[in-house]
């Protein structure tokens, strides 16, 4: 299995609203949709309808006035009902009751089926997503409201909510399809085909654990309301987070850092490579720049590159960067087959940190192997076993160009131009019986720890 970016887009394109609304229509077809009316503050001089947030009145509690939905006197929290002498927060004008519609979504009529697909997938989980889904199931799927008022955002496409906009939640995630969607139109795939249950497709879904429950719930409720046809996800790679120097990162603490900013200041494969091998999957990680650093300096440079280097350079300095003729040890050969199915089945099963481990193994392995057969001295002395340990590592690099490929793809790709290699497949490679080296330099700089 291969991953490639087909398209990188958002839920602000045309095309996803339009798309919405047609699947919108579908859930509505299929019965999934109902209307509810309740009374509702409103606000005739701003000429709408307040939510919690937008209203203003005495607090039940303590008797002061405060927002609508939580007291900012003695932090109560309660029902906007329960408040007396209500206001717009905008105008400031008495609120009136009125009448109020709304969209309302049965995902209560999906308990079941959700409860099904938790059981057939959740091998597949991530401990995290397992429990949360558990928590949600047990409280029991309440029906949720599909649209509020609004001026911004979709546009509900039924007569009678032209002033309503679809609610994020239910938009959002539906983002997966109509991307996909979107992807299937310009190749010219049959989309309906395409998401076809139990045809082997594999759906993989990657976020944070607070985004659990709209992976795991809601999105695969709004696909069986679509089309009950339709490959519900397969994979949840759901992550704990990344805390900074041992504090939650968040934009008031000051101490966010973005990927785009490490990776302005920082070796993409260094980025790539620090938080593969420290990914969140079990437990929060604890993320420090001079952590990565170290990292990277001991396995990236000191390791792989050390390596690398040590072979190459020395076939340039006394060989000119011949590289004579060798049998590859048939020990290795096996190692490094075994790694392509091992290393495989753990990136697919979304296990990328144990997937980096048995990379660092692999370059501890190699390093390993060159020391003890000392290319250096057979050089001198035992010209065809030189040959022989020569391809031998070059067979390693040449995978290691491979199997490293998905961490830490900048690294891979000089490599690949170093030993002229094919593009990267996820099999093993071997080299000619003899070649010249193309420029060599090295793969990586170690970066001052201080
Ligand atoms: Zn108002
Ligand atoms: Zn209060």
């Amino acid at each position: 299995m291969m991953f490639t970016f087909d398209l990188y887009t958002n839920t602000d394109t045309d095309y996803h609203k339009s798309t919405v609304q047609e699947f919108l229509r579908m859930i509505e077809k299929n019965g999934y949709l109902y209307e509810t009316t309740e009374g509702q503050d409103y606000c005739e001089e701003c000429g709408k309808f307040l939510s919690d947030r937008e209203l203003e009145g005495k607090c039940p509690d303590c008797g002061k006035v405060t927002r609508g939905d939580q007291c900012e006197f003695c932090m109560a929290t309660f029902d906007a009902d329960k408040m007396t002498d209500k206001v717009c927060r905008t105008c400031k004008k008495a609120t009136v009751q009125r009448t109020n519609k709304h969209l309302m979504f049965r995902l209560s009529a999906f308990q079941k089926g959700i409860e099904e697909f938790a059981e057939k997938h959740g091998k597949e989980w991530r401990w995290n997503a397992v429990n949360e889904t558990r928590k949600y199931l047990d409280q029991g799927l309440p029906d949720r409201a599909v649209t509020r008022d609004l001026d911004w955002g979709v546009e509900v496409p039924l007569p009678g909510y032209e002033t309503k906009r679809v609610y994020v939640w239910f938009e959002a995630v539906l983002g997966y399809l109509t991307t996909c969607k979107k992807v299937c139109e310009e190749r010219g795939i049959d989309f309906k085909e395409f998401m076809k249950k139990d045809s082997g497709l594999s759906a993989y879904y990657v976020h944070g654990k607070d985004n659990i429950p709209f992976h795991t719930v809601i999105f695969p409720a709004l696909q069986m309301a679509i089309d009950p046809e339709m490959q519900l996800p397969t994979h949840i790679v759901s992550s704990e987070y990344v805390n900074m120097n041992d504090e939650k990162m968040s934009k008031s603490k000051g101490n966010l850092i973005s990927v785009s900013d490490l990776a302005d200041n920082y070796p993409i494969d260094a980025v790539r490579f620090y938080t593969m091998l420290y990914n969140p999957e079990k437990r929060d990680v604890n993320f420090s720049i001079a952590d990565m650093i170290t990292t990277f300096n001991k396995f990236l440079c000191g390791g792989f590159g050390n390596f690398v280097n040590r072979n190459l350079s020395f076939l340039v300095k006394k060989f000119d960067g011949v590289v004579p003729a060798g049998k590859v040890e048939e020990a290795v050969k096996a190692h490094v087959e075994g790694l392509y199915a091992s290393m495989g089945e753990l990136m697919e099963k979304g296990e990328l940190r144990a997937a980096t481990e048995a990379m660092v193994d692999f370059i501890q392995y190699a390093n390993k192997y060159y020391d003890e057969a000392k290319p250096w001295v057979a050089a001198k002395e035992d010209l065809a076993r030189f040959g022989d340990i020569t391809a031998t590592c070059l067979y390693m690099i040449a995978n290691m160009a491979n199997l490293f490929s998905p961490v830490i793809p900048v690294g891979t790709e000089a490599l690949r131009k170093m030993l002229s290699l094919p593009k990267a497949k996820w099999e093993s490679v071997t080299l000619p019986e003899t070649f010249t080296l193309g420029d060599i330099a090295i793969l990586y700089t170690k970066i001052d720890e201080k």
